[in-house]
């Protein structure tokens, strides 16, 4: 493997302020000594499912058209980008699973899981596809229909569980969190990517369902790219630092970021991994 990646734990917002005001300038600088100003433009990185190999940059979801939102481009051949490679890579380094390993991940049909479902093989994927399956049912595709509002495993089942960009979009994030708390094994952990505001203490709901069934949105309306449905999927919560104090309630420990980054691996940008413990 190439060098180690940077990584960086913050447990409280000193912690982050430290990295986005001292430390994440200086990783800048030097990304940006890669950006081209071709449209798109490959680098040599790292993918922990391929090896080195070219990574793919643009400008989508770019607001100046000249900067790359790097988390979520350096896509690979087999389609992770950066935030996908170095979550995985992280996995395979640092969570001490074996092949026995039991892993829910709260998606099922990207390139993530089926990476990480090659060197964990008992690991559990789903959608929320409650229009095509009964939640905890599997479709004709073979596909695991979940709600991370309301799994269906039982208790203490999983070592590690794993969900990325999924919690900004559910309308009881409280209820999530306590759903993956009961479904790990103690001692396994949660590894969680959501957009965070670091310098918020409150958490904001944009968005609710009232009580005749329908969203109501309490802020205007944003959509994120979804794979399984075209249309985006409704951005809920903006999430502060009482997120965690929530989960710190419910028994969750050693709750910290990982701010990963890496020039040789080209996990450029800001990635960071929200890591709980049961
Ligand atoms: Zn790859």
């Amino acid at each position: 493997m190439l060098e180690l990646a940077l990584i960086y734990s913050a447990r409280k917002p000193s912690h982050t302020e430290h990295y986005f005001q001292d430390i994440y300038p200086l990783l800048d600088k030097v990304q940006l000594k890669y950006v081209s100003c071709d449209a798109s433009f490959n680098l040599t990185g790292y993918c922990p499912s391929c090896g080195v190999g070219n990574v793919a940059v643009d400008y989508m979801f770019s607001a100046d058209g000249k900067t790359p939102v790097w988390r979520e481009r350096g896509v690979c051949s087999c389609g992770m980008n950066t935030r996908m490679r170095c979550t995985l890579d992280w996995i395979l380094s640092s969570e001490n699973l074996s092949r026995n390993s039991l892993v829910y991940c709260n998606e099922g049909t990207t390139a993530f899981y089926k990476a990480l479902l090659d060197f964990v093989p008992l690991t559990i994927g789903s959608e929320y596809i409650p229009k095509k399956a009964p939640l905890g049912s599997i479709d004709r595709h073979g596909l695991r229909c979940e709600s991370i509002e309301n799994l269906s495993f039982a208790d203490d089942s999983f070592d590690l569980l794993v969900s990325l960009d999924v919690l900004e979009h559910v309308f009881d994030y409280q209820a999530a969190l306590r759903n993956m708390y009961r479904v790990l094994k103690p001692g396994a952990a949660a590894l969680i990517t959501v957009p965070f505001h670091f310098n918020r203490a409150d958490s904001v709901k944009r968005a609710e369902i009232n009580a005749t069934g329908h969203i109501e949105h309490l802020l205007p309306a944003v959509y994120h790219g979804d794979p399984i449905n075209n249309s985006g999927a409704l951005l809920v919560y903006d999430y502060g630092w009482d997120m965690l104090d929530y989960a710190k309630s419910l028994g969750f420990r050693d709750i910290q970021f990982l701010f990963i980054w890496s020039e040789a691996k080209k996990y450029f940008g800001i990635n960071y991994l929200l890591r709980l413990m049961k």
